[in-house]
């Protein structure tokens, strides 16, 4: 499955519906998260539709880890947050607090966001 139907993701990163792209490669979109719990909060979201990052393996996977990888540092440079960093996370699926069930990263940088709790 390439795109699946009703995915907003989906829409967003094939641009069927307009969304402010901040970065893009031959695989991912970035656009900022639309309820950021941090200053910066991007999300890396594939072109194609995977339901977890639990199904980009395999024949139907994705390789894409230079780019991926390559994507954090092009964004720490961008936002100039190379020096102090930041944080990635890919939520999967119920327990690991997936709410859309499209491969996405969360880029997040700027300060404490309070996860994990404590
Ligand atoms: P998850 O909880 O699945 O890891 O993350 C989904 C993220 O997508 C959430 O942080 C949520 O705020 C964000 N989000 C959901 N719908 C939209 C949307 O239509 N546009 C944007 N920019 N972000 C969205
Ligand atoms: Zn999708």
């Amino acid at each position: 499955m390439i795109l699946k139907e009703d995915c907003i993701f989906c829409k967003i990163a094939n641009k069927k519906i307009p969304a402010d792209i901040i970065d893009e490669t031959d695989n991912f979109v970035v656009i900022k998260d639309i309820n950021p719990v941090a200053p910066m909060h991007l999300l890396i979201i594939s072109k194609i539709h995977y339901d977890s990052v639990l199904d980009t393996g395999g024949e139907d996977g994705i390789n894409c880890g230079k780019e991926l990888f390559g994507i954090l540092g092009t964004l720490a440079e961008k936002f100039n947050v190379a020096d102090k960093g930041f944080r990635t996370v890919i939520n999967t699926k119920e327990d690991g607090g997936q709410t859309v069930n499209h491969l996405h990263i969360h880029f997040m940088a700027g300060r404490w966001f309070g996860w994990p709790p404590g």
